[in-house]
């Protein structure tokens, strides 16, 4: 046997505040911005960050806090949530990120299943912290993220994270760690049971946001003034906050204020070039541009995802207002992640139309992660963008086990995402469900997807959710249930007119139900679970019928047709 030869390159960790200290290096006086809770902007460099870090770092370890020990966070995007970021990661803590906006006892479960031993909080949740406080004995202490003259007044005893910070003077070295040290700690939203942790390592963590800097990705650069609206508590802002100081790009902070007006503000006057948010937020920025006849003046692109980029939003965003839209598919077990809906060279001389298609998909992998679909029996399915099948991926920067889990998830070596998806011949991923929101019509899938984009390009809808109803011939049929946009009208006949020529025939719902408002988990998507629970008893006229009225006849590829 031969001994391999070995590479003779310096062996040097990646972790996570070798991120911040390239930035501030190299970076030193470029801008980070924020709007604080306080209610002014704060301004200050990535020179400063790393010292504050530090400084940080200094205060949780002279708080007792040792490397491995969580130190949560309940904050908005802001300059000391990543000055949490790097002061507990940097010296081997794990920062964990919690969604203020779930249940707070779903907190209180989070807070203690991750055994926290430190939370650093917005004054924005002081209200909550005083109802958290006596469900979570473990933790040693709530850090107030403000100055005294802040401090807000409560129930809990807490400490002043700026007095904190005054006791120390950030001459620090970041020590050096094993990459494979847990950098940070993300728990699913929960739809289906208790939240789930992922633990990614420092190795992740990077690796991440390199794929995440890519051009072909959400292609940052220090050229770049990025505004990150998806949230630092929401899978480490899908990597912003690390890839930020890797490319050096300016970052802009937006706090707790996510409406269109504030938004579009602190997009002009700190002259962003690039943006991330989910659908619901771009509605909210759109609605306000309509009202004021507003346009970008630097915005260039943004990415979109968390769920799906409805194709009129798209639209609306390239057409009307010139700035590119990236569609992104990810998950908190990817951190996060996936695809990304960028052309490659010969796609990009394809007919306008055709490129247009292609773009309203969730786009190609980025190198670390692969992906497949797998049938019902587990083999894997062509890359034919018809065959639909259960989406698996995996990768350097993907989940190996839950936190705290003994069980893996893995099938195979692979990770099973819970999605249902087809590629098509250009590798491009399209997920037409969650698996447990798909729904079946006489044996055959339905894109509860499709059909929703399809609704919400009509004029008179803001919001649509397509989930199943029961049938008695076909099983399951689809039902709309639709959300008006204030000032206008639209008949249930209408609606289902609107979807001639959009849909194979037999997607066309069954049904269309108003309702005044959707039902959103913490994360501002669909609670589909809740929905079909609401319209469990709802009978669908077809249905009533007996099937007559929808006459039903396979169609030629065998599939079902009204
Ligand atoms: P949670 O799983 O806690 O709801 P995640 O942010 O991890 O929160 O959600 C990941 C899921 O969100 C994916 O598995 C997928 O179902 C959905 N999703 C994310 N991005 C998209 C997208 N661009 N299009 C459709 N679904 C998406």
């Amino acid at each position: 046997m031969t001994t391999p030869l070995l590479g003779q390159m310096m062996d040097v960790p990646l972790t996570v505040s070798s991120l911040l200290a390239h930035a501030a290096r190299h970076f030193g006086s470029t801008e980070i911005v924020s709007r604080r809770i306080e209610g002014d902007l704060h301004r200050y460099t990535y020179r400063d960050c790393e010292k504050r870090a530090k400084q940080l770092a200094q205060a949780l370890i002279a708080l007792g806090v040792e490397p491995g020990d969580r130190v949560a966070t309940l904050a908005w995007n802001g300059y000391r949530h990543l000055e949490a970021y790097y002061g507990t990661t940097g010296f081997g803590a794990v920062c964990h990120t919690i969604n203020p906006r779930l249940f707070p006892d779903q907190i209180a479960y989070i807070i203690n299943h991750a055994d926290d031993a430190y939370v650093l909080f917005d004054t924005t949740f002081a209200a909550l912290v005083d109802t958290l406080a006596p469900q979570c004995p473990h933790v040693r202490g709530w850090i107030a993220l403000c100055d005294e003259a802040h401090r807000p007044p409560m129930q809990t005893s807490v400490l002043c994270y700026e007095t904190l910070m005054d006791g120390q003077d950030g001459g620090f070295d970041w020590p050096a760690l094993d990459e494979q040290q847990a950098s940070y700690l993300c728990y699913t939203s929960g739809t289906t049971g208790n939240p789930k942790g992922a633990l990614y390592t420092h190795r992740s963590t990077v690796l991440h946001a390199f794929g995440a800097a890519l051009p072909d990705s959400m292609s940052l650069s220090a050229s770049d003034s990025v505004l990150p609206i998806v949230p630092m508590f929401h899978v480490n802002a899908w990597g912003l906050a690390h890839a930020g100081p890797l490319t050096g790009a300016k970052l802009v902070f937006p706090g707790k204020d996510l409406d269109g007006k504030s938004l579009y503000e602190l997009m002009e006057s700190e002259r962003v070039t690039c943006s991330a948010g989910v659908p619901t937020v771009w509605l909210g920025l759109l609605n306000y541009l309509r009202e004021t006849g507003g346009k970008f003046s630097s915005l260039q692109r943004t990415v979109i995802g968390g769920s799906a980029c409805p194709p009129a939003m798209l639209r609306i965003l390239e057409d009307d207002y010139g700035v590119q839209v990236i569609h992104a598919w990810g998950m908190t077990e990817m951190s996060p992640l996936g695809t990304l809906s960028k052309l490659n060279w010969e796609q990009s001389q394809r007919p306008l139309a055709e490129q247009r298609k292609l773009l309203e998909k969730q786009g190609h992998v980025i190198y670390g992660v692969d992906m497949k679909i797998v049938g019902e029996d587990g083999r894997e399915l062509p890359w034919d963008g018809v065959a639909f099948g259960d989406l698996h991926v995996r990768g350097p920067w993907v989940i190996d086990r839950y936190f705290r889990k003994e069980e893996s998830p893995l099938i195979d070596g692979w990770f099973p995402t819970g999605d249902v998806a087809t590629i098509d011949p250009d590798s491009f991923l399209h997920i037409t469900d969650r698996s447990k929101d798909v729904i079946k019509s006489g044996g055959e899938w339905i894109s509860s997807i499709d059909v929703e984009n399809v609704a919400v390009a009509h004029p008179a809808v803001a919001e649509a959710a397509c989930i199943a109803c029961a049938h008695p011939k076909w099983t399951e049929r689809p039902l709309l249930v639709v959300v008006k946009r204030a000032g206008f009208d639209v008949t249930r006949e209408e609606l289902l007119a609107f979807y001639d020529g959009k849909v194979a025939k037999w997607w066309i719902p069954d049904d269309v139900v108003f309702v005044d408002e959707l039902p959103h988990t913490a994360t501002g998507k669909l609670q589909k679970l809740k929905l079909r629970d609401l319209f469990r008893d709802h009978v669908l006229p077809s249905a009533l019928e007996d099937g007559r009225n929808c006459a039903l006849t396979p169609g030629a590829q065998g599939k079902p047709v009204r």
